[in-house]
């Protein structure tokens, strides 16, 4: 197991900030940390990598205890904490290989780092020259440095434009190809685009810890139809691919279905063959953000 996170509880003074969090990560699992503002995501990710101590309760990596073994334990840890803090005054190279000499990490694999991470056009440059986008390559390469087997991301992708967002993404998708990778975000499209599993953190406590699979499993959609006659349930029931109908008042009825997938053709289909006219036609995705709401409201 590459993270074991057994009864954590975080107390700053009287506020509990983190209740008895229990969880653990697989070698190669890449995981959504998922949550509102101030549930619990950073305090966290500080604990794993050893900058906080819990209140109670305790942490494994790569089966190193943090409060036994806190340096073996962070030597297989590249943090990455949110805000990305940086020497921005420093050239990039010069960042890294200051990172590097401090990791006792060869001059060569600095170079390798920089290649990996897309930051060869940009590294004689200075950290305050680049955009948000590269500064988070240079986070990200830094967390590299030591080759750790843990990746751990505290919002590596707020504040980036849409294709920063989609390199960044894509970058964390590649290294998680041969790393355990626990990243924070409160953006659901992020974690079906990189997650295999999310884990669902709502005022300290875990509400949800699925697959990607089985919370997607779980999509409806629901069709809101206004049809000009009334008509019987039982007529309604033979739309095809439908779940249920509810009938809510008169002519209006909602209509769910097992798919996110577009289902207004069909019913706009059975109402046409079946001479009825759609006066009101609207889908709504219950998708993983409805999820997110309904768990973390
Ligand atoms: P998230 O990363 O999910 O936004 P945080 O872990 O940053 O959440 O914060 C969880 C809660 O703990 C929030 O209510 C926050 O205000 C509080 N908190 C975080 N850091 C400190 C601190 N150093 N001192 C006091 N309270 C803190």
């Amino acid at each position: 197991m590459s993270i074991e996170v057994k009864n954590i509880t975080k107390f700053y003074g009287e506020q509990k900030a983190l209740d008895a969090v229990n969880f653990s990560i697989h070698k190669g699992e890449i995981v959504g940390f998922l949550g509102p503002n101030g549930a619990g995501k950073s305090t966290m990710m500080k604990i794993i990598t050893g900058f906080i101590a819990a209140s109670e309760g305790e942490v494994l990596v790569n089966n190193f205890d943090l409060k036994s073994h806190k340096l073996e334990a962070q030597k297989n840890i590249g943090y990455l904490p949110e805000h990305n803090p940086l020497y921005l005054e420093m050239y990039v190279r010069e960042y890294l290989l200051f990172n590097a000499s401090i990791h006792k990490v060869s001059k060569d694999k600095v170079e390798n780092i920089i290649s990996k991470v897309g930051l060869t056009p940009e590294a004689h440059k200075k950290i305050n020259q680049l955009s948000k986008g590269y500064r988070q390559r240079v986070g990200l390469a830094a967390a590299l440095l030591h080759n750790p087997e843990v990746l751990i991301l505290d919002e590596p992708t707020t504040g980036l434009d849409p294709n920063q967002l989609l390199e960044i993404r894509n970058l964390i998708k590649e290294i998680g190809k041969d790393k355990t990778v626990l990243f924070s975000t409160h953006i659901m499209q992020e974690v079906e685009a990189i997650c295999d599993r999310v884990i669902l953190i709502n005022k300290g406590k875990i509400v949800a810890d699925k697959s990607l699979k089985e919370l997607q499993k779980n999509q409806e959609q629901v069709i809101e139809v206004e049809f000009d006659f009334k008509i019987e349930k039982q007529f309604v029931e033979t739309i095809p691919y439908l779940k249920s109908a509810n009938n809510i008042h008169d002519t209006n009825w909602e209509l769910v279905f097992n798919t996110t997938e577009d289902m207004r053709s069909i019913v706009f289909d059975f109402a046409q063959e079946n001479g009825l006219k759609t006066l009101k036609l609207n889908s709504k995705n219950k998708n993983l953000e409805s999820l997110f709401r309904e768990l973390t409201t």
